[in-house]
């Protein structure tokens, strides 16, 4: 491995559902320990993006390089790639009959093929981490929003992920929620995991991550330092929806 490779580069990754062209040659790096954040407007390929890097989707065109090993070829296995590149969803996609603890447990041991016991001891480190062990034998139906996605973010965690991918985390939280949420996400970004986060949560963008994406009509307008993103962009789209999602 070569240590000044990025551990991923997205190349020339294109996408249509049908006569919708919703990626168009999008290329990026990212570096080990980065936090990048993709911003834009509703509809501008975002979530297909990070689908795309998780295998959700596939690509019609380009390539995934992680850790230099193109993950759209073909001797990859999806599940293993997910766990290595894990994802947390805007509606949390827990599993609704099994506890919290329990819901970070399933993966570790049908996945990654970990024993009950190294799997309970990790679900718990990382529970306890989120600030969630009080709750660990609760079903997501007892959890409020912020509770469920702090357990959803605990689940990805208990994977050992190398990068994680959050799709808009807050969007669908109340917003007295929101903040223990940004919360564990703030902290998670300085202990050198490497995070993807799609957000409309400008704050988080702008004090937690080392860099920020614009993204508009499938393709990364802008890649940027949030200083220059925020206080001097480059384009008056992005200018434009700035002053849209800042309210000051
Ligand atoms: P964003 O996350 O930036 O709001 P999305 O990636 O969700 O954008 O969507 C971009 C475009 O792709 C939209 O026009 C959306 O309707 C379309 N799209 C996304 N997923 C699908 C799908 N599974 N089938 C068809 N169209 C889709
Ligand atoms: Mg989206």
């Amino acid at each position: 491995m070569n240590e000044n490779e990025p551990i991923l580069r997205i190349e020339g990754i294109s996408k249509s559902f049908g006569k919708n062209a919703v990626l168009n040659d999008i290329s990026f790096d990212v570096n080990k320990g980065e936090v990048v954040s993709i911003i834009g407007p509703s509809g501008a390929g975002k979530s297909t993006l990070l689908r795309c890097m998780n295998l959700l989707e596939r690509a019609d065109k380009g390539s995934i390089y992680f850790h230099g090993k193109n993950i759209l070829g073909h001797a990859v296995n999806d599940n293993e790639c997910r766990a290595k590149i894990g994802m947390v969803f805007q509606q949390f996609n827990l599993f609704g009959n099994m506890t919290a603890l329990k819901n970070c447990m399933i993966g570790q041991m049908m996945v990654l093929g970990r024993n009950r016991v190294d799997a309970e001891k990790k679900a718990k480190k990382y529970l306890d981490d989120v600030g969630m062990t009080k709750f660990m034998n609760a079903r997501p139906s007892q959890l409020s929003g912020g509770q469920k996605q702090r357990v959803a973010i605990a689940r990805s965690l208990c994977m050992d992920p190398e990068i994680l991918l959050f799709d808009e985390p807050t969007s669908a939280l109340d917003p007295e929620m929101v903040g223990e949420v940004l919360n564990v996400m703030d902290t998670l970004s300085k202990t050198g995991l490497t995070m993807l986060v799609v957000t409309h949560e400008m704050s988080f963008a702008k004090s937690a991550s080392s860099r920020v994406l614009f993204m508009d009509n499938g393709a990364i307008l802008e890649d940027d330092t949030p200083e220059v993103i925020f206080n001097s962009p480059r384009l008056q789209r992005t200018r434009d929806f700035l002053s849209r999602v800042i309210v000051q």
